[in-house]
This record gives structure tokens, C-alpha cells and sequence, in this order.
């Protein structure tokens, strides 16, 4: 089983970026070394060692850490920029806290795009490992307040109750997405779910799931949009298109080198679009 080795990681080292500033102010370079304890790749000095002597600026790889905003646990929600390219890509786990496995295949992204970044040039990947800390701390699949995150979004089809909020955006988790998507505009999302074990869309996403799909062994499903889901608000509503992918309830059990294998160029090819990586 899937044991979170996050929480010190978020609540140590990242706690002291200011929320929302995007300016280069905040820049944060974190060398080879962090990104190695965040993703359990090679160490720093192997990395110095093959890769410094014939191409420096790739042994440091730097990105930018932003908390877009609290939990009601006071739990921070981190979205890690990689690169500044125009064509922005967001990819996002575990909104529902009882669905892990999206967390540590989203490291191993982190951790391939580190060693291989030619997918990043033109591009800023924004990766959030953990939308919804507290019930991925919890294990639950609500926040802290009992609210389902993926219903408590203004779409059209937003149904008002207490497991949904009230209100759309009454939850701090999916106010914070909601201003990161309208702030950043992704061109493309991917967010990972369990256990259905299919790659689902929303909006003009058709192709991009038909090629995600092909890049794996999840078949391409169509569920249909829920209500206040970010499907239904970002897909549908905005238009924008949008992934789900649902691992297996199994993927819990897999290690972050073994989703990899499995799911990493299914994510490749949400990078890039509906071309081969
Ligand atoms: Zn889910």
C-alpha cells in the first residue's frame, strides 16, 4: 500500500514562498540535490559527475515553487512551474484524497523532465502533486470540511449541497485551482483520479485522450460530466481541454518507478500534445 512520504516535504521546505507572486522575485532554485530527496532519483553527485562536464546549465535544474493557496487544515497546495514557456500545461493529482497513486507518478514526471527536459522548452508544465492535501493526509475523499473538490466548481451543472459545498468555490482547494486556471490559462489538463482504469475527457479533448489512451493500457471511456466537477467547469464551460485519467485502484501499490513505467508516456504525451513525444 501506498504509504504518503510527503507531509514533511510540504511542511518544511516550501512553506516559506509567498503566495501568489509570480514575478522572478520568487524565483526558487532548488538544486539537483532537492529535487532527488522530492523524487528518489539519482543523487547530486552522480548527476555532476555525467552531466556537468558537457552541459553545465542541465545539472542544476530550476523551477519555481508557488503555494497557491491554504487548506482549511492549514495544509499548503504547491504548484511547481517548470520552465516559461508560453504554452502552459497543468497536470494535478489526488483532488480526491483517497486516490494516491496520481501523487508519486507525478514525481516521477518531475523527476524525467529533470534528467530529459527537451519536453519543456516552449512550454511551463505546472505540476500540482497534491490538490488536496488534507484528505490526501486523511486519506479521505473530501477536504478536511467534507466537501468533494471535484463538485465545487462554478459549471453549469453545479448542484448545491453539503458534500458538494453549498456554493461553488466555497472551498479554499478549488478557489485556488480555479484562479490558477483562469490566471494561467493552460492550453491542456490532466488530472489523475483511481480506480475507474480509463483515460476520460472533457471539451475538445477527444484526440488528446485517444492519443493519452494509445500510450497506455487504459482504454479511452467517455463517463460523462458531474456536476461542479473541473471537468464540467474547465472542459465544458471554458472550453479548455481536459483529461482524467483514472489509474487502477491497484496503481496504490505500485512504486513511483514502476506508475512511471507504466503511465509516463501516456503524461509525455499530454506535455506535448497529441504528437509523440
Ligand atoms: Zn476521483
Amino acid at each position: 500500500m501506498f504509504t504518503p512520504p510527503f507531509e514533511s516535504y510540504w511542511d518544511s521546505s516550501i512553506m516559506t514562498v509567498p503566495n501568489r507572486r509570480w514575478g522572478t522575485s520568487c524565483l526558487v532554485i532548488l538544486l539537483v540535490l532537492m529535487a532527488g530527496c522530492a523524487g528518489g532519483g539519482r543523487g547530486a553527485e552522480e548527476r555532476l559527475e555525467t552531466d556537468g562536464r558537457t552541459s553545465p546549465s542541465r545539472t542544476v535544474f530550476a523551477y519555481e515553487e508557488i503555494i497557491i493557496g491554504r487548506t482549511p487544515g492549514n495544509r499548503a497546495i504547491s504548484c511547481r512551474l517548470l520552465g516559461d514557456g508560453p504554452e502552459v500545461v497543468l497536470i494535478m493529482a489526488t483532488i480526491h484524497g483517497n486516490e494516491p497513486a496520481g501523487t508519486p507518478l507525478v514525481e516521477a514526471l518531475h523527476v524525467h523532465l529533470r534528467d530529459h527536459p527537451e519536453p519543456v522548452a516552449g512550454r511551463t508544465i505546472m505540476l500540482i502533486p497534491v490538490a488536496n492535501p488534507d484528505g490526501f493526509s486523511n486519506r479521505t475523499r473530501t477536504n478536511a470540511r467534507g466537501v468533494d473538490l471535484n463538485r465545487n466548481f462554478p459549471a453549469g451543472n453545479f448542484q448545491s449541497r453539503k458534500r458538494n459545498g453549498v456554493q461553488p468555490l466555497s472551498e479554499p482547494e478549488s478557489q485556488a485551482l480555479h484562479d490558477l486556471i483562469l490566471s494561467r490559462r493552460p492550453a491542456r489538463i490532466v488530472s489523475i483520479h483511481q480506480p475507474l482504469s480509463c483515460v476520460d475527457y472533457d471539451g475538445p479533448a477527444r484526440e488528446l485522450a485517444r492519443a493519452m489512451s494509445a500510450a497506455s493500457d487504459l482504454p479511452l471511456r467517455k463517463l460523462g460530466g458531474m456536476p461542479g466537477s473541473l471537468g464540467s467547469w474547465a472542459g465544458e464551460d471554458l472550453g479548455i481541454p481536459i483529461i482524467t485519467v483514472e489509474l487502477p485502484g491497484g496503481a496504490s501499490r505500485l512504486s513511483q518507478d514502476e506508475l512511471w513505467q507504466r503511465y509516463g508516456e501516456m503524461l509525455l504525451v499530454a506535455i506535448t500534445g497529441d504528437r509523440m513525444p
